[in-house]
C-alpha cells in the first residue's frame, strides 16, 4: 500500500489533530519540519522560534513512541528543503507518496502554498476549537454588527460552561464591570510556572542563538513549557494561585510586575499543547469548588470561548486580504522605538522592553499602550500587524491579525470594534503606576511636559471626525471637543503635530 504523508505543523501539536485522526498509523508517514521559510517570513522573536522548535521535537518523539513513522527535519539538516511544500515534495519522493493529509493551517499564506502543491491534498478542518466556521457564518448571516458578546453567549450555551439550565450561572452573562480595578500596591502571585530547559530545549536554544540571535528580543532566560505535561502543570499553577484574583486586576499594569495574575496559556493553546475546553473546565471547576469567584472565572472563560473563538472565525470569514486593510488610511512608519524601547514615554518603554525580554505583554499593554499609541499616531496598520506577529510568543496570524488590524487599529472599518480603542494618558494613569515615573506629566494637556497621549488623542479625534463624530458611542467625547475654545484646540493640534514630527517620516 502506498503511504500518504500526514503534515503536522508547529502549531498543530495535538494528539487529537484531525490530520492524524484521518491517517493510518501503520502505513502513513508523519512529516514535521523546522524550515527557514517559516522561521523567517517575518523575523520572529528568538523565544518564539525556540518554543515552537522545542515543542515540535518533543511532540515528534511522542508520536514515535506511540508507533507513528515520523520523518522529522531539523533546521540544520543538510537536505532541508527550506519550506513546508519543499519538504513535502522531498518526502513524497522518498516514500513514493502522492497524497498529503493536512489540518487546515491557521494562516492564509500556508493554505495557499499547500493548495498550490503538485500533490493530492486532503485538507481537514481544525477541530481544536469550540466553534465551527459554518456555525459562525450562520450566526453572522443577516446581522448588521458581529458583536462578540452575542456569539459568546451561544458558545456558553453550546459548551454548557457556567450554565444553569438555559440561564447563565449567577444570572448575568458578563461580569466585566467588576474586572477593572487599577494596579494594586502588591501582587500575591510569583508569576507563571517556569521550567528549566532540558536537553532538547538546550539544543534548540543553541541552534536558535546561532541562527537568529540578532533578531529583536532576548532568547535567554527561556522558561516556557514545551510539552503537554509541563503546560498542564503551568495551567494548574495558574488556577491555584492566580485565577482567584485574575478578574479584579485583569486590566491593570505595573512597572515592576510583568505578569500580574495573567495565565500565560495562550502560547500553549495556540500550538496545541493545551485544549481550550480543558483550560475552561479547569477554571469552571475552580468556581464550583469555591476556590475562585465568578467574576474571575467568567472573565477568563469569556476570553477563551468568546474572544479567542470569535477572532478565529473573523479571520477566516474576512479572507486573505484582511491584513492589508487600512480603513483610516494611516501611512506613518512604525517609530524606531518599537524596536529599542528607547523613548521617554514610560508606559511604552516598559511595554516594549518587557516584550523584548519575555516575548509577552498582556492584553491591556498590547491594546492600550503599544496599540493605542500606534493608532493615535496614524501608523500604517500593516506595519503594526507585522510588529505584533514578530514579537509575541503566542502570535499566529489567525489570532494576531484580527486583534491588531481589527480590534486595535480599527483598520477593518469596525468589523470587530464598535469604536476605536483610543485613550488619552488618563486611562493609562488610572490602570497603572507607569505615569508616576514618567518624564511627561499625565495631568498636563498642553505644554512642554504634556503627556503625548493627551495631545495625540484629540489630534486623532479631530482628524477622523468625519468617520467617528456620528458614532453614538463617541457623542460625548466629540461634544467635549466642540466645547473647547478654538485657541486651546489650536494649541493642542499644533503641539500634537510638533510631537508627530519628532517620530520621523
Ligand atoms: C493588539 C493585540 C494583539 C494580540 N495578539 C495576540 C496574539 O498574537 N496571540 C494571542 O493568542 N492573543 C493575542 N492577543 C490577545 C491577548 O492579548 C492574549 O491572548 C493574552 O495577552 C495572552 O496572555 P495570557 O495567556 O496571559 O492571557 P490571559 O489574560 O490570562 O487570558 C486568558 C486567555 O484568553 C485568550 N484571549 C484573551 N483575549 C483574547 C483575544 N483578544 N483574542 C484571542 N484570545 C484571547 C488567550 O488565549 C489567553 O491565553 C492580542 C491582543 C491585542 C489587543
Ligand atoms: S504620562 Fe503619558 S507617556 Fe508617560 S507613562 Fe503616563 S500615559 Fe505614558
Amino acid at each position: 500500500m502506498v503511504s500518504r504523508l500526514v503534515l503536522v505543523l508547529g502549531d498543530q501539536l495535538s494528539e487529537g489533530l484531525s490530520a492524524l485522526a484521518a491517517a493510518e498509523k501503520g502505513s502513513d508517514v508523519v512529516v514535521m519540519a523546522e524550515v527557514s521559510e517559516e522561521a523567517t517570513y517575518v523575523q520572529h522573536h528568538p523565544k518564539k522560534i525556540a518554543f515552537i522548535f522545542s515543542a515540535m521535537r518533543k511532540f515528534a518523539a511522542r508520536l514515535r513512541d506511540d508507533g507513528w513513522d515520523v520523518r522529522y527535519t531539523r533546521l540544520d539538516d543538510a537536505e532541508n528543503a527550506g519550506s513546508i511544500h519543499g519538504e513535502l515534495l522531498r518526502r513524497a519522493e522518498e516514500t513514493g507518496a502522492f497524497e498529503v493529509i493536512a489540518t487546515q493551517p491557521g494562516e492564509w499564506r500556508l493554505i495557499e502554498a499547500l493548495e498550490d502543491m503538485p500533490l493530492r491534498l486532503t485538507m481537514k478542518p481544525d477541530t481544536r476549537f469550540v466553534s465551527t466556521q459554518d456555525e459562525f457564518d450562520t450566526w453572522a448571516e443577516g446581522r448588521k454588527a458581529l458583536r462578540m458578546e452575542y456569539f459568546y453567549r451561544d458558545m456558553r450555551r453550546k459548551t454548557g460552561l457556567l450554565m444553569d439550565g438555559d440561564d447563565p450561572v449567577g444570572g448575568q452573562w458578563n461580569y466585566d464591570a467588576e474586572n477593572r480595578k487599577p494596579a494594586p500596591d502588591d501582587i500575591a502571585f510569583s508569576g507563571p510556572m517556569q521550567f528549566t530547559p532540558d536537553e532538547t530545549v538546550q539544543e534548540v536554544l543553541d541552534l536558535v542563538e546561532a541562527r537568529f540571535g540578532n533578531s529583536f528580543g532576548s532568547l535567554r532566560p527561556f522558561w516556557f513549557a514545551t510539552d503537554q505535561a509541563q503546560a498542564r502543570r503551568a495551567l494548574s499553577h495558574f488556577i491555584t494561585y492566580a485565577l482567584p484574583r485574575f478578574g479584579d486586576f485583569q486590566d491593570a499594569m505595573m512597572n515592576d510586575n510583568r505578569f500580574l495574575y495573567h495565565a500565560l496559556v495562550s502560547p500553549y493553546m495556540n500550538v496545541g499543547l493545551l485544549d481550550p475546553m480543558e483550560v475552561c473546565r479547569a477554571a469552571e471547576d475552580a468556581y464550583t469548588d469555591g476556590h475562585a469567584p465568578l467574576n474571575a472565572v467568567e472573565g477568563f472563560i469569556r476570553q477563551i470561548i468568546g474572544w479567542r473563538e470569535y477572532v478565529r472565525r473573523i479571520y477566516f470569514r474576512e479572507g486573505p486580504d484582511y491584513t492589508r486593510r487600512n480603513a483610516l488610511d494611516h501611512q506613518r512608519r512604525l517609530p524606531d522605538f518599537y524596536w529599542t524601547g528607547e523613548t521617554d514615554m514610560n508606559c511604552l518603554s516598559k511595554a516594549i522592553t518587557q516584550t523584548a525580554d519575555e516575548a509577552y505583554a498582556h492584553h491591556i499593554q498590547r491594546l492600550m499602550v503599544t496599540g493605542n499609541f500606534a493608532l493615535l499616531a496614524g501608523v500604517d496598520p500593516h506595519e503594526v500587524h507585522e510588529w505584533y506577529l514578530r514579537v509575541y510568543i503566542d502570535a499566529f496570524e489567525w489570532v494576531e491579525a484580527p486583534n491588531v488590524v481589527g480590534m486595535s487599529q480599527f483598520a477593518d472599518g469596525g468589523i470587530i470594534a464598535s469604536k476605536p480603542y483610543v485613550s488619552s494618558g488618563s486611562y493609562i494613569n488610572r490602570m497603572s503606576d507607569y505615569c508616576k515615573s514618567c518624564r511627561y506629566r499625565v495631568q498636563d494637556k498642553t505644554g512642554k511636559d504634556a503627556c503625548p497621549f493627551n495631545l495625540l488623542y484629540w489630534h486623532f479625534l479631530d482628524r477622523h471626525s468625519e468617520t467617528f463624530a456620528g458614532n453614538p458611542r463617541m457623542n460625548q467625547i466629540y461634544a467635549n471637543w466642540r466645547r473647547m475654545d478654538d485657541g486651546r484646540k489650536q494649541t493642542i493640534l499644533s503641539e500634537a503635530e510638533a510631537f508627530l514630527e519628532t517620530l520621523g517620516a
